[in-house]
């Protein structure tokens, strides 16, 4: 509806209310959603309460990192804050506020299938520049970023215009709260349509106004990011929900969820239900069960974490969405029965040599390739041995790959070629030849 309503000609300021409006996306709140912080109130509580008892509750929480592999939050910030020897400026246990530090919200969303970061910048924006904030009192920075998607543009005003009420407020600038020494300010940058700006090391460089490009990990940025200086790189959501742990308490988030992953996540659900949109379960949710809120029927599968996740066949809806099962950054895509599975890889296989940065060989080739094996198959002119190429390249392209786009690029092929051989098989080539023909002759 809205491709319909709008292009990128359009002047900003004749773009439809409906398009800002996205409440009604949200069809299930669990306690994020349905416990909004009011601006403010965390940084509140982190002045009254002091740095290292923050930390604790961030501890408490348990939170992972909600971008989609789940690095522990209070690790990352502890690193951040503590630094490696070379930058790490302030003795243990001092505050860090003169050290050279940053905060960076990662909202280049692009993996594609989710959007539940967009409706956080739409409906919630202040409660995430509230999580950055208590992040950078943390671990001592002074300026953030919020790496906003090129095809967000159509946030940046309104965003733009967040930042501003919240240094009005006295919530962002110099003298936060009025507590002198606590100065943090966001900037927003934009990316420019590049899916490998999503990765936090490439997503660094396009920061430093460099073409975005994977650095090699590690070091990581909590040690050595944004010029080279401790950097802590989170998603939308994690910083969302860290304003609210902040707030609530560590125990508040964690009361929710499984033994290793804790709390709740937001799922972006699109695709053959009724009911897409926004939902936000405790982790340990099985697949069977979001299938039947989101009104699927004759669900084939599930695409779990978007092309670079897995595709869950319909044996498999038992699983649970949790980090010891399925991990995923959110991304939910349903297929019902009347889709094709060799089609469905080969979109996405589409996605991924298009995405390819092409700086090292295995990814930039090896994506091609997939790709022309795959429209050759898919197109009927497959031969047996195709198959076992595929799988091959496929595992060499895993392996040998320089980021994560590359080393996940074959999901797609290998988790539907190992779940539905049989669909690949029929799509082979075959020849009728004449009753009585001699294949072994005209062979040899
Ligand atoms: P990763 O496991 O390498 O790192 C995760 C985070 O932990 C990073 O911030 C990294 O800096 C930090 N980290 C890891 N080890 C560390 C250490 N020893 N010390 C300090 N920090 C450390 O994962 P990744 O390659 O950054 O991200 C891959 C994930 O991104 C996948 O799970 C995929 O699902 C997800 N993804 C999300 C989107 C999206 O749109 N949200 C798009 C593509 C991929
Ligand atoms: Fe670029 Fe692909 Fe290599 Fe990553 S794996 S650095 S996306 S070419």
């Amino acid at each position: 509806r809205i491709v319909e309503l709008v292009n990128h000609d359009t002047p900003l300021s004749d773009w439809p209310e409906a398009l800002f409006a996205v409440e009604d996306n949200v069809r299930l709140k669990d306690r994020l959603l349905a416990n909004p912080v009011k601006p403010g109130a965390s940084l509140e509580r982190v002045l009254a309460q002091g740095r290292e008892t923050i930390f604790e509750e961030i501890e408490t929480s348990q939170l992972r990192g909600r971008g989609g592999a789940g690095f522990n939050t209070a690790w990352k910030w502890r690193f951040c804050y503590e630094g490696p020897e070379e930058v790490a400026v302030c003795p243990p246990g001092q505050p860090a506020a003169q050290a050279e530090r940053y905060v960076v919200c990662n909202a280049d969303e692009g993996e594609p299938g989710t959007f539940k970061d967009r409706v956080l910048l739409q409906s919630h924006a202040d409660q995430v520049f509230e999580g950055m904030t208590v992040c950078a009192y943390l671990v001592g920075a002074r300026q953030g970023f919020l790496y906003l998607r090129g095809e967000y543009l159509y946030l940046h005003q309104r965003l733009e215009g967040v930042l501003a009420e919240r240094r009005r407020q006295g919530l962002l600038g110099e003298g936060i709260l009025g507590r002198k020494g606590f100065d943090f300010d966001i900037e927003i940058r934009l990316g420019a349509g590049a899916y490998i700006c999503g990765e936090e090391s490439a997503l660094i460089e396009s920061l430093e106004g460099k073409r975005g490009v994977p650095r090699n990990r590690p070091p990581y940025p909590v040690t050595h990011g944004y010029l080279g200086k401790p950097t802590v790189v989170n998603n939308v959501e994690t910083f969302f929900a860290a304003a609210a742990i902040t707030l609530h308490g560590g125990e508040w988030f964690a009361s929710v969820g499984t033994e290793k992953s804790k709390g709740t996540k937001l799922l972006s659900i699109c695709g053959d239900c009724s009911r897409p949109g926004i939902y936000e379960y405790p982790f340990g949710v099985t697949i069977s069960r979001i299938l039947d809120d989101c009104g699927a029927d004759d669900t084939l599968g599930v695409q779990i974490g978007g092309p670079s996740g897995m595709f869950i066949s319909d044996k498999e809806f038992g699983r649970k969405l949790a980090f010891e099962d399925l991990a995923t950054g959110g991304s939910f895509i349903v297929f019902d029965r009347t889709r094709d599975v060799l089609e469905i890889a080969r979109n996405f296989t589409h996605f991924f040599a298009h995405e390819s940065c092409g700086f090292c060989t295995p990814c930039r080739v090896g994506t091609a390739l997939l790709k022309n094996l795959l429209d050759k198959i898919g197109d009927g002119h497959g031969a047996a041995g195709d198959l076992a190429e595929l799988s091959r390249l496929g595992r060499f392209v895993r392996s040998t790959s320089h980021c994560g786009l590359g080393q996940t690029a074959a999901n797609p092929i290998l988790s539907t070629l190992e779940r539905y051989p049989e669909l690949y098989q029929k799509r082979l080539k075959t020849i009728d030849f004449e009753p009585g023909f001699d294949l072994d002759g005209a062979l040899a």
